[in-house]
């Protein structure tokens, strides 16, 4: 017999307005108190259309919520080492609190050498390894931003993850590898799977919740889903297309996330809110 379960849609465009008047809120508690506006500083190379505006919407959603944008555009022949001393030059400035360099940097450029040098600090989109460590360990410091938006959705829809199978599908350094940090140090048990992954399907179906961070549509098919699972798509793909196949995996699923409006619109409140927390420690509010 056909299903007849629909799942319950996870909100995150709701659940990121609320995360941004709170931020808003806090905001302006720093700037009254200190006599400074938090301040996120941007760094762009070159000028990838996407980029361009991702990096535009942060800036409107910052000025949104009272953040100060600093915005440095360097050219897309810039080398590792010349934005090596952009990143640190703003480390070192004072009236910026938080530090945003847009990623993908083109193939010439050491990424990791250039994420490396944004102070921990100031790292509050959560791509050092230092903010990595102190995630993994559930130590003090800040998460990379999607991971960090898919936890919020977790709690905000009281999802238990002690004891449950959770199954995140990608492994990338932003995205996949921390949020299964994050769901091991909520008691989940984790498990990654990747492009050399066998029999992707089969550990898709043993799972509680399933993570998919990968970037290829609907990859993961509704019957693939265990029926009363919670499914978050972080996938992002052309046509406004997730990893999930949306409509069947609904049919079995408890909760899940559409895309867009899941968990696309809690990336960028993460930022936010890490950029006016971040101001808060280090004006000593
Ligand atoms: P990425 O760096 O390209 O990583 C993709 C991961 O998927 C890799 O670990 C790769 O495995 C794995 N993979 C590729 N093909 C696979 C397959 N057939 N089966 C299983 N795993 C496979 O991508 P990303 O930056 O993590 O982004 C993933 C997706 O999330 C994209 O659609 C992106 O647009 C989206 N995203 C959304 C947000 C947001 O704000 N909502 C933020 C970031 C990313 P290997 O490691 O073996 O290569």
């Amino acid at each position: 017999m056909a299903s007849t379960r629909t799942a319950q849609l996870m909100d995150g465009a709701g659940l990121a307005r609320r995360i941004m008047g709170e931020t808003a809120a806090k905001a302006s508690i720093v700037a009254r108190r200190t006599g400074f506006a938090p301040c996120l500083a941007t760094v762009l190379v070159g000028e990838d259309p996407a980029s361009v505006t991702y990096v535009r919407m942060k800036q409107s959603r910052s000025a949104k919520a009272g953040i100060l944008s600093r915005h440095v555009a360097l050219p897309a022949e810039t080398s590792t080492a010349e934005l090596v001393e952009t990143l640190g030059a703003l480390s070192a400035d004072p009236e910026v609190h938080g530090i945003l360099l847009q990623h993908p940097v083109g193939p010439h450029i050491d990424e990791r050498a250039a994420f490396e040098a944004i102070a921990p600090e100031k790292d509050v989109d959560g791509v050092t390894v230092s903010s990595f460590g102190a995630m993994s360990f559930g130590l003090p410091g800040f998460v990379s931003c999607t991971p960090g938006g898919i936890m919020r959705l977790l709690e905000e829809y009281e999802v238990g993850l002690a004891g449950k199978r959770a199954v995140v599908v990608g492994r990338s350094a932003i995205l996949g590898k921390p949020v299964g940090m994050l769901l091991l140090g909520k008691d989940a048990t984790v498990t990654y799977c990747h492009s050399r992954t066998a029999d992707l399907a089969a550990v898709v179906a043993e799972a509680d919740v399933v993570v998919a961070a990968v970037g290829r549509a609907r990859l993961i098919r509704g019957q693939d889903i265990k029926p009363g699972a919670v499914v978050i798509d972080a996938g992002y793909n052309a046509g406004n297309v997730g990893d999930v196949d949306f409509e069947t995996a609904r049919g079995r699923a408890r909760l899940i996330t559409p895309v867009p409006g899941g968990v696309g619109p809690m990336t960028i409140a993460v930022l936010l809110a890490q950029t006016v927390d971040a101001a808060a420690l280090q004006l000593g509010v």
